[in-house]
Protein backbone atom coordinates (compact mmCIF):
# COMPACT_ATOMS: atom_id res chain seq x y z
CA UNK A 1 0.00 0.00 0.00
CA UNK A 2 2.54 2.30 1.05
CA UNK A 3 4.25 2.79 -2.61
CA UNK A 4 0.92 3.37 -4.33
CA UNK A 5 1.23 6.75 -5.72
CA UNK A 6 -1.35 9.14 -4.18
CA UNK A 7 -3.27 11.57 -6.40
CA UNK A 8 -5.16 14.52 -5.04
CA UNK A 9 -7.94 15.88 -6.77
CA UNK A 10 -8.42 19.43 -7.84
CA UNK A 11 -11.50 22.24 -6.83
CA UNK A 12 -12.01 25.84 -7.06
CA UNK A 13 -7.93 25.90 -7.88
CA UNK A 14 -6.89 24.12 -5.10
CA UNK A 15 -5.31 20.61 -5.07
CA UNK A 16 -7.28 18.46 -2.26
CA UNK A 17 -8.63 15.61 -0.82
CA UNK A 18 -12.01 14.22 -0.70
CA UNK A 19 -13.83 15.60 1.86
CA UNK A 20 -13.87 12.33 3.54
CA UNK A 21 -10.41 12.02 3.42
CA UNK A 22 -11.15 8.26 1.87
CA UNK A 23 -9.62 6.98 -1.23
CA UNK A 24 -10.07 4.02 -3.41
CA UNK A 25 -7.33 2.04 -5.83
CA UNK A 26 -6.63 2.00 -9.47
CA UNK A 27 -5.11 -0.97 -11.09
CA UNK A 28 -2.83 -0.94 -13.81
CA UNK A 29 -5.42 -3.77 -16.42
CA UNK A 30 -2.09 -5.55 -17.68
CA UNK A 31 -0.71 -6.30 -14.38
CA UNK A 32 -3.90 -6.73 -12.79
CA UNK A 33 -1.61 -4.95 -9.68
CA UNK A 34 -3.20 -1.43 -8.17
CA UNK A 35 -0.56 1.35 -8.68
CA UNK A 36 -2.61 4.46 -7.27
CA UNK A 37 -4.67 6.10 -5.40
CA UNK A 38 -7.14 8.45 -5.94
CA UNK A 39 -9.76 10.63 -3.86
CA UNK A 40 -13.39 9.07 -3.10
CA UNK A 41 -15.63 12.10 -4.16
CA UNK A 42 -19.00 12.01 -2.88
CA UNK A 43 -21.61 14.38 -2.31
CA UNK A 44 -19.93 17.27 -0.44
CA UNK A 45 -17.44 17.00 -2.86
CA UNK A 46 -19.75 17.46 -5.80
CA UNK A 47 -21.30 20.56 -3.89
CA UNK A 48 -17.94 21.97 -3.04
CA UNK A 49 -17.10 21.81 -7.11
CA UNK A 50 -20.04 23.13 -8.44
CA UNK A 51 -20.43 26.13 -6.30
CA UNK A 52 -17.00 26.94 -7.61
CA UNK A 53 -17.39 26.38 -10.93
CA UNK A 54 -20.78 28.74 -10.81
CA UNK A 55 -18.96 31.22 -9.16
CA UNK A 56 -16.28 31.65 -11.52
CA UNK A 57 -19.40 31.43 -14.29
CA UNK A 58 -21.67 34.09 -12.71
CA UNK A 59 -19.75 36.43 -10.74
CA UNK A 60 -16.03 36.01 -12.62
CA UNK A 61 -13.60 35.85 -12.82
CA UNK A 62 -13.95 34.01 -15.89
CA UNK A 63 -17.30 35.95 -16.22
CA UNK A 64 -15.00 39.22 -16.65
CA UNK A 65 -12.50 36.99 -18.90
CA UNK A 66 -12.59 38.21 -22.67
CA UNK A 67 -13.42 36.01 -25.21
CA UNK A 68 -10.06 36.73 -26.64
CA UNK A 69 -8.28 35.95 -23.84
CA UNK A 70 -10.18 32.42 -23.11
CA UNK A 71 -8.96 31.91 -26.39
CA UNK A 72 -5.50 32.65 -25.69
CA UNK A 73 -5.38 30.65 -22.61
CA UNK A 74 -6.85 27.41 -24.28
CA UNK A 75 -3.78 27.59 -27.03
CA UNK A 76 -1.60 27.76 -24.61
CA UNK A 77 -3.29 24.47 -22.84
CA UNK A 78 -2.93 23.03 -26.65
CA UNK A 79 1.07 23.62 -26.17
CA UNK A 80 1.47 22.31 -22.86
CA UNK A 81 -0.62 19.10 -23.66
CA UNK A 82 1.64 18.56 -26.72
CA UNK A 83 5.06 19.30 -24.79
CA UNK A 84 3.73 17.00 -22.36
CA UNK A 85 1.59 14.61 -24.57
CA UNK A 86 4.34 11.42 -24.04
CA UNK A 87 4.16 11.40 -20.35
CA UNK A 88 0.40 11.61 -20.34
CA UNK A 89 -0.75 8.67 -22.84
CA UNK A 90 1.93 6.55 -20.22
CA UNK A 91 -0.16 7.12 -17.40
CA UNK A 92 -3.31 6.45 -19.29
CA UNK A 93 -1.67 3.43 -20.79
CA UNK A 94 -0.91 2.20 -17.16
CA UNK A 95 -4.43 3.18 -16.07
CA UNK A 96 -6.74 2.00 -19.22
CA UNK A 97 -4.36 -0.85 -20.47
CA UNK A 98 -4.37 0.19 -24.49
CA UNK A 99 -1.61 0.38 -26.68
CA UNK A 100 0.78 3.15 -26.11
CA UNK A 101 1.05 3.55 -30.02
CA UNK A 102 -3.15 4.32 -29.97
CA UNK A 103 -2.95 6.63 -26.77
CA UNK A 104 0.84 8.32 -27.75
CA UNK A 105 -0.57 9.14 -31.37
CA UNK A 106 -3.89 10.43 -29.71
CA UNK A 107 -2.48 12.77 -27.27
CA UNK A 108 0.00 13.83 -29.91
CA UNK A 109 -3.19 14.78 -31.49
CA UNK A 110 -5.13 16.48 -28.16
CA UNK A 111 -3.99 19.84 -28.40
CA UNK A 112 -5.92 20.24 -31.63
CA UNK A 113 -9.27 20.70 -29.43
CA UNK A 114 -7.93 23.54 -27.67
CA UNK A 115 -6.40 25.17 -30.52
CA UNK A 116 -9.89 24.97 -32.89
CA UNK A 117 -12.07 25.90 -29.99
CA UNK A 118 -9.79 28.47 -28.63
CA UNK A 119 -10.01 30.29 -32.50
CA UNK A 120 -13.22 29.92 -32.41
CA UNK A 121 -13.86 31.60 -28.67
CA UNK A 122 -14.29 35.40 -30.12
CA UNK A 123 -15.92 34.15 -33.35
CA UNK A 124 -19.37 33.57 -31.29
CA UNK A 125 -21.39 36.27 -32.16
CA UNK A 126 -24.87 37.63 -32.20
CA UNK A 127 -27.43 39.44 -34.93
CA UNK A 128 -28.48 42.39 -35.67
CA UNK A 129 -32.59 41.59 -36.96
CA UNK A 130 -34.25 43.23 -39.22
CA UNK A 131 -37.13 44.08 -37.19
CA UNK A 132 -40.67 44.45 -38.28
CA UNK A 133 -41.64 46.94 -35.03
CA UNK A 134 -40.28 50.29 -36.34
CA UNK A 135 -38.57 52.41 -33.46
CA UNK A 136 -37.20 49.42 -32.30
CA UNK A 137 -33.61 48.08 -31.84
CA UNK A 138 -33.32 44.17 -31.60
CA UNK A 139 -30.20 41.96 -31.55
CA UNK A 140 -29.10 38.75 -30.57
CA UNK A 141 -26.36 37.29 -27.48
CA UNK A 142 -25.06 33.87 -27.45
CA UNK A 143 -24.19 33.07 -24.29
CA UNK A 144 -22.49 30.15 -22.09
CA UNK A 145 -25.14 28.45 -20.56
CA UNK A 146 -22.89 28.05 -17.15
CA UNK A 147 -21.81 25.16 -15.39
CA UNK A 148 -21.48 22.11 -17.06
CA UNK A 149 -20.86 18.37 -15.92
CA UNK A 150 -18.85 16.18 -17.89
CA UNK A 151 -19.14 12.63 -17.46
CA UNK A 152 -16.29 10.29 -19.78
CA UNK A 153 -15.96 6.76 -19.91
CA UNK A 154 -12.27 4.67 -19.52
CA UNK A 155 -11.63 4.33 -22.68
CA UNK A 156 -10.22 7.34 -24.08
CA UNK A 157 -10.55 9.59 -20.67
CA UNK A 158 -8.61 12.96 -22.16
CA UNK A 159 -9.73 13.15 -25.96
CA UNK A 160 -13.13 12.62 -24.83
CA UNK A 161 -12.78 15.13 -22.19
CA UNK A 162 -11.60 17.29 -24.81
CA UNK A 163 -14.19 16.94 -26.79
CA UNK A 164 -16.27 18.57 -24.31
CA UNK A 165 -13.75 20.59 -22.16
CA UNK A 166 -13.10 22.65 -25.41
CA UNK A 167 -16.35 24.15 -26.95
CA UNK A 168 -18.02 24.54 -23.07
CA UNK A 169 -14.41 26.81 -22.18
CA UNK A 170 -14.33 28.70 -25.91
CA UNK A 171 -18.47 29.00 -25.30
CA UNK A 172 -17.88 30.74 -21.80
CA UNK A 173 -18.63 27.79 -19.67
CA UNK A 174 -17.24 26.09 -16.74
CA UNK A 175 -16.43 22.49 -16.17
CA UNK A 176 -17.02 19.55 -13.46
CA UNK A 177 -15.22 16.89 -14.57
CA UNK A 178 -16.08 13.52 -13.55
CA UNK A 179 -13.78 10.55 -14.95
CA UNK A 180 -14.41 6.86 -14.79
CA UNK A 181 -13.39 5.52 -11.40
CA UNK A 182 -11.09 2.88 -13.82
CA UNK A 183 -9.46 5.93 -14.71
CA UNK A 184 -8.44 8.70 -13.25
CA UNK A 185 -5.22 9.20 -13.20
CA UNK A 186 -4.59 11.26 -16.48
CA UNK A 187 -7.25 13.86 -15.82
CA UNK A 188 -5.57 14.56 -12.64
CA UNK A 189 -2.21 15.24 -14.56
CA UNK A 190 -3.72 16.62 -17.69
CA UNK A 191 -5.32 19.10 -14.27
CA UNK A 192 -1.42 20.49 -13.61
CA UNK A 193 -1.30 21.69 -17.16
CA UNK A 194 -4.82 23.46 -16.96
CA UNK A 195 -3.42 25.33 -13.79
CA UNK A 196 -0.28 26.16 -15.64
CA UNK A 197 -2.14 27.87 -18.82
CA UNK A 198 -3.77 30.27 -16.03
CA UNK A 199 -6.99 28.87 -16.10
CA UNK A 200 -8.71 30.87 -12.88
CA UNK A 201 -9.64 28.96 -10.07
CA UNK A 202 -13.30 27.37 -10.30
CA UNK A 203 -13.29 27.24 -14.23
CA UNK A 204 -11.93 23.81 -14.29
CA UNK A 205 -12.57 20.65 -11.75
CA UNK A 206 -12.49 17.17 -11.40
CA UNK A 207 -14.87 15.00 -9.05
CA UNK A 208 -13.18 11.62 -8.83
CA UNK A 209 -15.48 8.99 -7.82
CA UNK A 210 -18.22 6.09 -9.06
CA UNK A 211 -21.37 6.68 -10.98
CA UNK A 212 -23.34 6.46 -8.05
CA UNK A 213 -21.51 8.45 -5.61
CA UNK A 214 -20.10 10.79 -7.33
CA UNK A 215 -21.67 11.14 -10.48
CA UNK A 216 -25.84 11.14 -9.81
CA UNK A 217 -24.99 13.84 -7.08
CA UNK A 218 -23.01 15.97 -9.89
CA UNK A 219 -26.20 15.06 -12.55
CA UNK A 220 -28.76 16.43 -10.04
CA UNK A 221 -27.11 19.35 -8.79
CA UNK A 222 -29.40 22.34 -9.55
CA UNK A 223 -26.22 24.94 -10.47
CA UNK A 224 -25.14 22.37 -13.42
CA UNK A 225 -27.22 23.98 -16.33
CA UNK A 226 -25.72 21.02 -18.92
CA UNK A 227 -25.10 17.69 -18.62
CA UNK A 228 -22.43 16.21 -21.44
CA UNK A 229 -22.25 12.46 -21.13
CA UNK A 230 -20.31 9.36 -23.16
CA UNK A 231 -20.36 6.29 -21.99
CA UNK A 232 -22.53 2.98 -22.12
CA UNK A 233 -26.63 3.21 -23.02
CA UNK A 234 -27.79 1.80 -19.39
CA UNK A 235 -25.61 4.46 -17.66
CA UNK A 236 -26.91 7.36 -20.25
CA UNK A 237 -30.09 6.09 -19.75
CA UNK A 238 -30.26 6.75 -16.22
CA UNK A 239 -28.41 10.33 -16.13
CA UNK A 240 -31.02 11.39 -18.77
CA UNK A 241 -33.76 10.58 -16.54
CA UNK A 242 -32.32 12.20 -13.92
CA UNK A 243 -31.03 15.14 -16.08
CA UNK A 244 -34.70 15.19 -17.07
CA UNK A 245 -36.12 15.85 -13.42
CA UNK A 246 -34.28 19.12 -13.53
CA UNK A 247 -34.60 20.42 -16.70
CA UNK A 248 -30.93 20.44 -17.93
CA UNK A 249 -29.83 20.51 -21.47
CA UNK A 250 -28.37 16.97 -22.24
CA UNK A 251 -25.61 15.59 -24.99
CA UNK A 252 -25.63 11.57 -24.97
CA UNK A 253 -22.71 9.64 -26.59
CA UNK A 254 -23.37 6.18 -26.38
CA UNK A 255 -22.59 2.73 -27.52
CA UNK A 256 -22.75 1.35 -31.29
CA UNK A 257 -23.05 -1.99 -32.77
CA UNK A 258 -21.71 -0.92 -36.27
CA UNK A 259 -22.12 -2.46 -39.38
CA UNK A 260 -19.00 -3.21 -41.42
CA UNK A 261 -19.90 -4.23 -44.42
CA UNK A 262 -17.89 -5.88 -47.14
CA UNK A 263 -19.60 -5.97 -50.85
CA UNK A 264 -17.54 -8.11 -53.66
CA UNK A 265 -15.81 -5.39 -55.44
CA UNK A 266 -13.71 -4.12 -52.58
CA UNK A 267 -10.30 -3.93 -52.76
CA UNK A 268 -10.04 -7.72 -50.86
CA UNK A 269 -6.67 -6.81 -48.49
CA UNK A 270 -7.75 -3.22 -47.74
CA UNK A 271 -11.15 -4.54 -47.05
CA UNK A 272 -9.41 -7.06 -44.62
CA UNK A 273 -7.12 -4.71 -42.71
CA UNK A 274 -10.11 -2.32 -42.34
CA UNK A 275 -12.40 -5.11 -40.71
CA UNK A 276 -9.57 -5.67 -38.10
CA UNK A 277 -8.81 -2.35 -37.42
CA UNK A 278 -12.36 -1.83 -36.82
CA UNK A 279 -12.26 -4.51 -34.32
CA UNK A 280 -9.53 -5.70 -32.80
CA UNK A 281 -7.71 -2.03 -32.44
CA UNK A 282 -8.32 -1.17 -28.75
CA UNK A 283 -8.61 -4.52 -28.31
CA UNK A 284 -12.87 -3.63 -29.71
CA UNK A 285 -12.93 -1.40 -26.23
CA UNK A 286 -14.29 1.69 -28.84
CA UNK A 287 -17.75 2.84 -29.02
CA UNK A 288 -17.06 2.66 -32.85
CA UNK A 289 -15.83 -0.78 -33.28
CA UNK A 290 -17.20 -2.45 -36.41
CA UNK A 291 -18.40 -5.39 -34.27
CA UNK A 292 -21.08 -6.93 -37.06
CA UNK A 293 -19.40 -7.15 -40.53
CA UNK A 294 -21.26 -7.49 -43.31
CA UNK A 295 -19.46 -9.93 -45.85
CA UNK A 296 -21.24 -10.14 -49.35
CA UNK A 297 -21.93 -14.38 -49.53
CA UNK A 298 -20.04 -14.25 -52.97
CA UNK A 299 -16.59 -13.36 -51.43
CA UNK A 300 -18.09 -15.02 -48.25
CA UNK A 301 -15.03 -18.04 -48.37
CA UNK A 302 -12.00 -16.41 -50.08
CA UNK A 303 -12.58 -13.15 -47.34
CA UNK A 304 -12.99 -15.51 -44.41
CA UNK A 305 -9.41 -17.16 -44.96
CA UNK A 306 -7.42 -14.10 -45.63
CA UNK A 307 -9.56 -12.21 -42.43
CA UNK A 308 -9.02 -15.39 -39.83
CA UNK A 309 -5.37 -15.59 -41.54
CA UNK A 310 -4.16 -12.33 -40.84
CA UNK A 311 -5.99 -11.97 -37.37
CA UNK A 312 -4.60 -15.21 -36.09
CA UNK A 313 -1.22 -13.87 -36.34
CA UNK A 314 -2.01 -10.72 -34.11
CA UNK A 315 0.71 -9.78 -31.39
CA UNK A 316 -1.15 -10.02 -27.93
CA UNK A 317 1.30 -8.31 -25.09
CA UNK A 318 1.90 -5.56 -22.52
CA UNK A 319 0.56 -2.39 -23.60
CA UNK A 320 3.03 -0.55 -23.21
CA UNK A 321 5.35 -1.99 -26.02
CA UNK A 322 5.29 -0.24 -29.26
CA UNK A 323 4.60 -3.39 -31.46
CA UNK A 324 1.94 -4.82 -29.54
CA UNK A 325 -1.23 -5.30 -31.48
CA UNK A 326 -3.86 -6.71 -29.07
CA UNK A 327 -3.63 -5.41 -25.54
CA UNK A 328 -5.87 -6.14 -21.95
CA UNK A 329 -9.74 -5.86 -21.70
CA UNK A 330 -9.40 -2.89 -19.19
CA UNK A 331 -11.86 -3.44 -16.29
CA UNK A 332 -11.92 -6.83 -14.50
CA UNK A 333 -16.18 -7.30 -14.84
CA UNK A 334 -15.38 -6.23 -18.45
CA UNK A 335 -13.55 -9.24 -19.28
CA UNK A 336 -16.31 -11.30 -17.51
CA UNK A 337 -18.37 -9.31 -19.88
CA UNK A 338 -16.70 -10.17 -22.46
CA UNK A 339 -16.19 -14.01 -21.93
CA UNK A 340 -20.47 -14.00 -21.08
CA UNK A 341 -21.24 -12.85 -24.25
CA UNK A 342 -18.43 -15.30 -26.41
CA UNK A 343 -20.49 -18.21 -24.46
CA UNK A 344 -23.86 -16.48 -25.22
CA UNK A 345 -22.73 -16.14 -28.70
CA UNK A 346 -21.50 -20.37 -28.58
CA UNK A 347 -25.05 -21.25 -27.04
CA UNK A 348 -26.73 -19.16 -29.90
CA UNK A 349 -25.45 -21.79 -32.04
CA UNK A 350 -22.56 -19.17 -34.21
CA UNK A 351 -19.45 -20.75 -35.41
CA UNK A 352 -16.11 -19.71 -33.84
CA UNK A 353 -13.61 -19.93 -36.27
CA UNK A 354 -10.90 -17.65 -34.27
CA UNK A 355 -9.77 -17.46 -30.55
CA UNK A 356 -13.14 -17.73 -28.13
CA UNK A 357 -11.39 -17.35 -24.69
CA UNK A 358 -8.95 -16.27 -22.46
CA UNK A 359 -5.82 -16.06 -23.41
CA UNK A 360 -2.70 -16.88 -21.14
CA UNK A 361 0.82 -15.45 -20.19
CA UNK A 362 2.38 -17.42 -22.48
CA UNK A 363 0.48 -16.13 -25.45
CA UNK A 364 1.79 -12.90 -24.69
CA UNK A 365 -1.80 -12.35 -22.34
CA UNK A 366 -1.69 -11.09 -19.22
CA UNK A 367 -4.26 -11.25 -16.47
CA UNK A 368 -7.47 -9.83 -18.29
CA UNK A 369 -6.46 -10.65 -22.48
CA UNK A 370 -9.40 -12.33 -24.37
CA UNK A 371 -7.99 -14.26 -27.93
CA UNK A 372 -9.49 -12.21 -30.29
CA UNK A 373 -12.54 -14.17 -31.43
CA UNK A 374 -14.19 -14.38 -34.73
CA UNK A 375 -17.88 -15.93 -35.19
CA UNK A 376 -19.34 -16.40 -38.25
CA UNK A 377 -22.31 -17.64 -39.45
CA UNK A 378 -24.41 -14.94 -37.39
CA UNK A 379 -27.90 -13.88 -37.37
CA UNK A 380 -28.54 -10.76 -37.28
CA UNK A 381 -31.60 -11.28 -34.67
CA UNK A 382 -29.16 -13.11 -32.35
CA UNK A 383 -27.92 -11.68 -28.97
CA UNK A 384 -24.04 -11.50 -30.25
CA UNK A 385 -25.29 -9.47 -32.92
CA UNK A 386 -27.56 -7.05 -31.24
CA UNK A 387 -26.15 -6.10 -28.19
CA UNK A 388 -22.37 -4.06 -27.74
CA UNK A 389 -19.93 -6.82 -26.27
CA UNK A 390 -17.01 -3.82 -26.42
CA UNK A 391 -14.14 -6.27 -26.46
CA UNK A 392 -12.37 -8.08 -29.04
CA UNK A 393 -15.53 -10.36 -30.88
CA UNK A 394 -16.42 -9.95 -34.38
CA UNK A 395 -19.51 -11.30 -35.64
CA UNK A 396 -19.48 -11.72 -39.11
CA UNK A 397 -22.90 -11.87 -40.97
CA UNK A 398 -23.88 -12.85 -45.10
CA UNK A 399 -25.64 -10.42 -47.14
CA UNK A 400 -27.30 -10.75 -51.04
CA UNK A 401 -27.09 -7.40 -52.39
CA UNK A 402 -27.48 -3.65 -51.81
CA UNK A 403 -30.74 -3.90 -49.83
CA UNK A 404 -29.97 -6.52 -47.96
CA UNK A 405 -27.43 -5.10 -46.24
CA UNK A 406 -28.95 -1.79 -45.85
CA UNK A 407 -31.67 -4.04 -43.77
CA UNK A 408 -29.09 -5.90 -42.05
CA UNK A 409 -27.15 -2.50 -41.33
CA UNK A 410 -30.10 -0.50 -40.03
CA UNK A 411 -31.96 -3.28 -37.89
CA UNK A 412 -30.42 -2.46 -34.76
CA UNK A 413 -31.47 -0.24 -32.03
CA UNK A 414 -27.63 1.55 -32.26
CA UNK A 415 -26.68 4.16 -34.71
CA UNK A 416 -23.45 5.22 -34.42
CA UNK A 417 -21.22 4.26 -37.36
CA UNK A 418 -21.03 2.16 -40.60
CA UNK A 419 -17.99 0.70 -42.70
CA UNK A 420 -18.87 0.53 -46.57
CA UNK A 421 -15.82 -1.49 -48.98
CA UNK A 422 -16.68 -1.04 -52.57
CA UNK A 423 -15.18 0.59 -55.61
CA UNK A 424 -18.86 2.00 -56.91
CA UNK A 425 -19.02 5.08 -56.15
CA UNK A 426 -22.70 5.00 -56.84
CA UNK A 427 -23.17 2.10 -54.48
CA UNK A 428 -20.85 4.30 -51.84
CA UNK A 429 -23.19 6.78 -52.01
CA UNK A 430 -26.65 5.05 -51.72
CA UNK A 431 -25.01 3.67 -48.95
CA UNK A 432 -23.99 6.40 -47.13
CA UNK A 433 -27.69 7.90 -48.05
CA UNK A 434 -29.55 5.02 -46.40
CA UNK A 435 -27.35 3.82 -43.49
CA UNK A 436 -28.94 5.17 -40.20
CA UNK A 437 -25.82 6.08 -38.45
CA UNK A 438 -24.00 9.57 -37.14
CA UNK A 439 -20.33 8.32 -39.09
CA UNK A 440 -20.33 6.40 -42.64
CA UNK A 441 -16.61 5.77 -43.40
CA UNK A 442 -16.27 4.41 -47.23
CA UNK A 443 -12.74 2.65 -47.78
CA UNK A 444 -11.48 3.51 -44.38
CA UNK A 445 -12.46 2.79 -40.92
CA UNK A 446 -11.88 4.77 -37.47
CA UNK A 447 -11.05 8.11 -39.02
CA UNK A 448 -12.39 10.90 -36.34
CA UNK A 449 -11.32 14.65 -36.19
CA UNK A 450 -12.02 17.82 -34.24
CA UNK A 451 -13.09 19.49 -37.85
CA UNK A 452 -16.14 16.86 -38.19
CA UNK A 453 -18.90 16.11 -36.46
CA UNK A 454 -19.55 13.17 -34.34
CA UNK A 455 -22.34 11.56 -32.89
CA UNK A 456 -25.22 9.16 -33.09
CA UNK A 457 -28.45 8.51 -34.49
CA UNK A 458 -30.91 6.48 -32.64
CA UNK A 459 -29.82 4.76 -29.43
CA UNK A 460 -26.25 5.54 -29.98
CA UNK A 461 -27.17 9.36 -28.34
CA UNK A 462 -28.03 12.79 -28.71
CA UNK A 463 -26.28 16.34 -29.61
CA UNK A 464 -23.09 15.83 -31.73
CA UNK A 465 -19.37 16.81 -30.80
CA UNK A 466 -16.82 18.12 -32.44
CA UNK A 467 -17.02 20.23 -35.53
CA UNK A 468 -17.88 23.97 -35.58
CA UNK A 469 -21.86 22.75 -34.70
CA UNK A 470 -20.43 21.38 -31.26
CA UNK A 471 -19.97 24.88 -29.57
CA UNK A 472 -23.59 25.88 -29.60
CA UNK A 473 -24.93 23.00 -27.33
CA UNK A 474 -22.95 25.37 -24.64
CA UNK A 475 -24.45 28.75 -25.42
CA UNK A 476 -28.25 29.74 -25.56
CA UNK A 477 -29.47 32.70 -27.25
CA UNK A 478 -30.86 35.86 -25.49
CA UNK A 479 -32.76 38.34 -27.99
CA UNK A 480 -32.83 41.94 -26.22
CA UNK A 481 -34.91 44.64 -27.14
CA UNK A 482 -34.70 48.28 -27.34
CA UNK A 483 -37.30 50.86 -27.61
CA UNK A 484 -36.48 54.23 -29.41
CA UNK A 485 -40.68 55.04 -29.89
CA UNK A 486 -41.23 58.23 -28.01
CA UNK A 487 -44.20 57.13 -25.24
CA UNK A 488 -44.88 53.64 -24.37
CA UNK A 489 -48.63 52.61 -26.16
CA UNK A 490 -51.51 50.84 -24.28
CA UNK A 491 -50.18 49.02 -21.88
CA UNK A 492 -52.69 46.60 -21.79
CA UNK A 493 -51.99 45.44 -25.08
CA UNK A 494 -49.18 43.27 -26.45
CA UNK A 495 -46.76 44.64 -29.47
CA UNK A 496 -47.35 43.00 -31.89
CA UNK A 497 -45.62 42.91 -35.65
CA UNK A 498 -46.30 46.45 -37.08
CA UNK A 499 -47.31 48.29 -34.34
CA UNK A 500 -45.58 50.41 -31.66
P1 LIG B 1 -20.25 3.54 -18.23
O1 LIG B 1 -21.53 4.00 -18.79
O2 LIG B 1 -20.24 2.43 -17.26
O3 LIG B 1 -19.49 4.75 -17.49
C1 LIG B 1 -19.25 5.97 -18.15
C2 LIG B 1 -19.12 7.06 -17.10
O4 LIG B 1 -20.41 7.28 -16.51
C3 LIG B 1 -18.19 6.72 -15.93
O5 LIG B 1 -17.52 7.88 -15.53
C4 LIG B 1 -19.17 6.27 -14.85
O6 LIG B 1 -18.67 6.41 -13.55
C5 LIG B 1 -20.33 7.22 -15.11
N1 LIG B 1 -21.63 6.75 -14.62
C6 LIG B 1 -22.11 5.50 -14.58
N2 LIG B 1 -23.35 5.49 -14.06
C7 LIG B 1 -23.66 6.77 -13.75
C8 LIG B 1 -24.80 7.40 -13.16
N3 LIG B 1 -25.88 6.71 -12.77
N4 LIG B 1 -24.79 8.74 -12.99
C9 LIG B 1 -23.72 9.47 -13.39
N5 LIG B 1 -22.59 8.92 -13.92
C10 LIG B 1 -22.57 7.58 -14.12
O7 LIG B 1 -19.34 3.24 -19.50
P2 LIG B 1 -17.89 2.61 -19.51
O8 LIG B 1 -18.04 1.17 -19.21
O9 LIG B 1 -16.97 3.44 -18.69
O10 LIG B 1 -17.52 2.83 -21.05
C11 LIG B 1 -17.95 2.01 -22.04
C12 LIG B 1 -19.16 2.56 -22.76
O11 LIG B 1 -18.92 3.87 -23.24
C13 LIG B 1 -19.50 1.74 -23.97
O12 LIG B 1 -20.88 1.47 -24.01
C14 LIG B 1 -19.11 2.63 -25.14
O13 LIG B 1 -19.78 2.37 -26.33
C15 LIG B 1 -19.37 3.97 -24.60
N6 LIG B 1 -18.57 4.97 -25.33
C16 LIG B 1 -19.19 5.79 -26.21
C17 LIG B 1 -18.46 6.70 -26.94
C18 LIG B 1 -19.13 7.63 -27.90
O14 LIG B 1 -18.56 8.66 -28.19
N7 LIG B 1 -20.29 7.31 -28.41
C19 LIG B 1 -17.09 6.79 -26.76
C20 LIG B 1 -16.48 5.94 -25.86
C21 LIG B 1 -17.25 5.03 -25.14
Amino acid sequence: MTDLKKYQTYIGGKWCGAESGETFETEDPFTGEPWALIPKCGEADVNKAVEAAYAAWDSGPWADTTATARGRMMRKLGDLIADNAKSLAQTEVRDNGKLISEMQAQCQYLPEWYYYYGGLADKITGSVIPSDKPDTFNYTLREPVGVCAMIVPWNSPLLLVAWKLAPALAAGCTAVIKPSEFTSASLLEFMRLVEEAGFPPGVVNVVTGTGKETGEPLVTHPKVAKVAFTGGGLSGRRVYELAASGLKKVSLELGGKSPNIVFDDCILDDAVNGAISGIFAATGQTCIAGSRLLVQESIHDAFMAKLVDVAGQARMGDPKDFDTQVGPVTTPPQYEKVLDYIGIAKGEGATCVLGGGPAGADEGGGKYFVHPTIFDNVDNSMRIAQEEVFGPVLSVITFKDEEDAIRIGNDILFGLAAGVWTQNIKRATVMAKRLRAGTIWVNTYRAVSVTSPFGGYKQSGIGRENGAEAIDSYLQTKSVWISTAEGSGNPFVMKVAGSN
